[in-house]
């Protein structure tokens, strides 16, 4: 059965989901980490579970991620403040008549973290799960540092909870992503004809997979840095070795600029292959401790300190030894959390104004600089 988490590319490259002996995921220390904020995320919507909430820093051991605890605790942190946000602001926006504070409560008593399901399709767990008289939420706590399309993911968590739970009373499936390094939380409103559409391109997708060998429709790209097979793809491979020879024979300075863009995918292909290298020799040499590279040469992971300043107890000091004028130049200030710690102070409904009112204080205080950067990216014409 599909794990919701590869429904995206099962329906981008089809062949992705043919079986394969390798699982990179397994075991890394990025997995173990994934595991083990999920589950510290679980604790935070559930207090009633076994662990204190009031000693997080008793979970983080207990779920075994002492090492990283830094990273861990701001994960937690801001697993907080986006579930507070999440609680309070939610049910209200979302219903075209208010809920009464009773139901509301009600709402939000059946949030229930980790649950497991499963179809004939899917097999995953929902780190939350919400439903009321007329509505079935699904959220998904995303702790990495990248921002990716994880629609398909949510609409087959809707899927599971509509064969488990029957169609919603309003017709409406709300699905959450809160991305907690990256401080944003999306969610998006679907009706039961777009799960039974994301149903159909499922089944689609596995009927492709099963196609005999010479007629897979591989579609190499991004998406292969989460494949499971990207270590040893025939469409990836085809596609890298075809950068590599292109690449190693012309100059490319000297293409034309159609030679050169038609380059681009495989470009994307051989740098996805190298990806996952890295992040392979990193998982290796973690597991195996050293990797022999050649005589007298090994891989290693060579540990380095790096020291850091905690804002809170330096300003005192700070303050003693220089002005405030020497001080600016040492300092950068992350616009989304500052705007942030200024929204929490507002109340509920306000919170916008308070971040759109303290940027134009911050203007006219001249405290604002804009500085413009391009990026070379593909955009969809309309
Ligand atoms: S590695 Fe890429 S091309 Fe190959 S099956 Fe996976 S997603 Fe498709």
């Amino acid at each position: 059965m599909l794990r919701p988490s590869k429904a995206g590319l099962a329906i981008s490259c089809p062949p992705s989901l043919r079986p394969t002996e390798v699982n990179h995921e397994h075991g890394s220390e990025a997995a173990v980490f994934g595991s083990a904020c999920h589950r510290l995320q679980a604790i935070l919507v559930d207090p009633k579970d076994e662990l204190a909430l009031t000693d997080i820093n008793e979970a983080v051991s207990v779920v075994g991620v002492e090492h990283l605890i830094d990273d861990a605790l701001y994960i937690v942190d801001q697993t907080k403040r986006a579930w507070e946000w999440v609680q309070q602001t939610f049910p209200q926006d979302r219903t075209k008549e208010p809920l009464s504070d009773f139901e509301r409560e009600k709402f939000w008593d059946t949030a229930i973290p980790e649950v497991h399901l499963e179809n004939e399709l899917y097999s995953g767990t929902a780190d939350v799960v919400a439903r009321d008289n007329h509505r079935t939420v699904v959220l998904d706590w995303k702790n990495g540092r990248r921002w990716y399309d994880a629609e398909a993911q949510l609409l087959s968590y809707l899927d599971m909870l509509r064969d488990r739970y029957g169609k919603a009373r309003s017709g409406e499936y709300i699905a959450m992503t809160v991305w907690t390094r990256l401080g944003r939380v999306t969610d998006k409103t679907y009706t039961d004809a777009d799960i039974d559409n994301h149903r159909h391109r499922i089944k689609e997708a596995i009927r492709r997979s099963q196609l005999p060998p010479n007629e897979l429709p591989y579609s190499p790209g991004d998406n292969c840095t989460f494949c499971p097979h990207n270590l040893n793809c025939p469409g990836l491979n085809a596609m890298a070795r075809g950068a590599v020879s292109k690449l190693g024979t012309a100059d490319v300075t000297a293409l034309s600029t159609e030679e050169f863009v038609a380059l681009r995918p495989q470009v994307k292909a051989l740098e996805a292959v190298i990806k996952q290298y890295k992040s392979t020799e990193k998982a290796l040499v973690s597991k195996l401790g050293e990797l022999p590279v050649r005589d007298g040469v090994v891989l290693r992971a060579v540990e380095r300190n790096t020291r850091s300043i905690i804002p809170g107890p330096a300003w005192e000091v700070i303050q003693l030894h220089i002005t405030p004028d020497e001080f600016a130049p040492c300092v950068k200030i992350n616009k989304g959390d500052l705007l942030d710690a200024v929204a929490a102070r507002a109340p509920r409904g306000k919170k916008q104004a308070a971040k759109d009112d303290f940027m134009n204080e911050l203007r006219d205080a001249g405290a604002v600089r804009v500085s413009t950067s391009a990026r070379i990216e593909e955009v969809v014409l309309d």
